[in-house]
Order: structure tokens, then C-alpha cells, then sequence
């Protein structure tokens, strides 16, 4: 199942390219890399920050290294795929959505997750992840926005001006970020907690998010992302500013 992905220049993100985010909530939409959304500009200052329990959030954090589509060998998008408009139901009613407008406005919650399965290594693993979702599941693309590897690594998923397909219900306006590994059976490695952490304070400054939730707050039916990272959502939360839960999620128009 494993395929090998390619091992050049994991941090090149040159050629990525910017479009700003259209509506598009139609089949067949195209979605766009993002990054630049999170990239460009300066980072010190991309908005007043905010008051109430936001108020102790960092003024100044570099993103980290973020792995490329292109580099880790992903897959186009399906666009014929049969399961995009649900996960495991058939409520996102719009199927594949490219958000309109600034994403500032339309982010307000973390998910974290944990994959579960897990490859020899962090970009097969990646790799792994989309061929199950497109493949077995029938979403058009790999369902997370990001992902974080047990070394450290983070990877681009699903582009960042496409709505997810990582939570039942609640997709619209939520952010996808899985790490690696199964956390009801292991710890997380402290490359990818520490990494982890500067990426969700990076998306929170610069989406102006305001809650962070475990997926099994929103699914009951699900352990996700297990109980060992679990344990770390508070603390991850609160070095990013956030408040905890699901009080933030707000339905689609
Ligand atoms: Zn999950």
C-alpha cells in the first residue's frame, strides 16, 4: 500500500500557486493552494490582536516548514467522487465548497486529529492517508488541511480554501489538522507536539480562530484524536490563544 513519495526539497514551496479564494460550492470547482494566505505578509501583524481570553495570544511566530502537495506526491483532487458531500452522512450539503472571501471570516475552529494509521515514514504515510480517503472513503481529496508527522514534519493537505471532510457536520469553517499515530495506544513524539503547537498558534494568529476541539468533542461516535492527545489539548489551546470546545462553530448560512 505504501508508495514512495518524493524526498526532494521537502521545504521548496516555490511554484505553489496563489489564487484568491472564489465561490465555488459547486462539483467540479477547482481548489487552490493557499498557502501563501499564511505565508505572505508580515506575520507580526496581520491583525489587532484580540481581547478576552485571546489576549495573552504571541504577537510574533514563524510558521513552520510547510511540506508541499507537489512534494510529498499527492494526487489531484476527484472531482467525480461519490461520498465529498459527508463523512459518513450526507449532511454538507454543497459537496466540495471553495470558500468565498477572506478566510479570516471563515475559520473559527481547530479539530485535531490523529491518523491512526501510520506508514514507515511521515510522507508515505501522507501519501497513504489520501489513497484511503479518495479511494476507500470517496472524498474528493484527503480530508485534513494539515498534518503533522511523528518527526516533526508538517504537510500541506487538502488546500486551505476548500472546505474539509474531517468531522461529520461540522466541516464548514472548521480546520482539519491530523498528527500521526494512533494516541489511544502511544504518546505523541515531542518533535511533532512542539511542532504542532507552533503550526496551530501560526492558524490561529492568522485566521483569527477562537476555539480549538478534539474531534470526539463534536463525534461522540469516535475516539479521535485519542485519549494520549487528549491530554495535550488544553495546553494547546492555551499557548495558542484559544478557547476549548465546540462553542465556537458556527452553521452555514
Ligand atoms: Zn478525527
Amino acid at each position: 500500500m505504501a508508495r514512495s513519495a518524493s524526498r526532494r526539497d521537502f521545504l521548496g514551496l516555490a511554484g505553489l500557486t496563489a489564487v484568491a479564494a472564489g465561490l465555488s460550492c459547486i462539483g467540479g470547482a477547482l481548489g487552490y493552494l493557499a498557502l501563501d494566505y499564511l505565508t505572505s505578509g508580515s506575520p507580526t501583524s496581520p491583525a489587532p490582536a484580540p481581547s478576552g481570553p485571546s489576549s495573552n495570544r504571541v504577537k510574533h511566530i514563524d510558521c513552520p516548514p510547510i511540506i508541499a502537495r507537489a512534494e510529498w506526491n499527492a494526487r489531484a483532487p476527484d472531482h467525480s467522487a461519490k461520498n465529498e458531500p459527508g463523512f459518513y452522512s450526507a449532511i454538507n450539503p454543497l459537496g466540495w465548497c471553495v470558500y468565498d472571501g477572506d478566510l479570516r471570516t471563515i475559520y473559527r475552529t481547530v479539530i485535531v486529529h490523529h491518523s491512526v494509521l501510520y506508514e514507515k515514514d511521515d510522507p508515505v504515510t501522507m501519501r497513504t492517508i489520501q489513497d484511503l480517503h479518495i479511494d476507500s472513503r470517496g472524498w474528493a481529496d484527503i480530508a485534513y488541511h494539515f498534518a503533522v508527522g511523528k518527526s516533526g514534519q508538517v504537510f500541506e493537505g487538502r488546500a486551505l480554501d476548500v472546505r474539509g471532510a474531517h468531522v461529520s457536520d461540522y466541516n464548514t469553517g472548521s480546520l482539519g489538522v491530523v498528527f500521526f499515530g494512533d494516541f489511544e495506544h502511544e504518546v505523541p513524539t515531542p518533535e511533532q507536539l512542539n511542532v504542532g503547537r507552533q503550526l496551530i498558534n501560526w492558524l490561529a494568529l492568522r485566521l483569527e480562530l477562537t476555539h480549538l476541539a478534539g474531534h470526539s468533542e463534536f463525534n461522540d461516535f469516535t475516539e479521535c484524536p485519542g485519549r494520549y492527545m487528549i491530554y495535550y489539548l488544553d495546553a494547546l489551546a492555551e499557548s495558542a490563544g484559544l478557547s476549548r470546545g465546540t462553542g465556537g462553530y458556527q452553521p452555514p448560512e
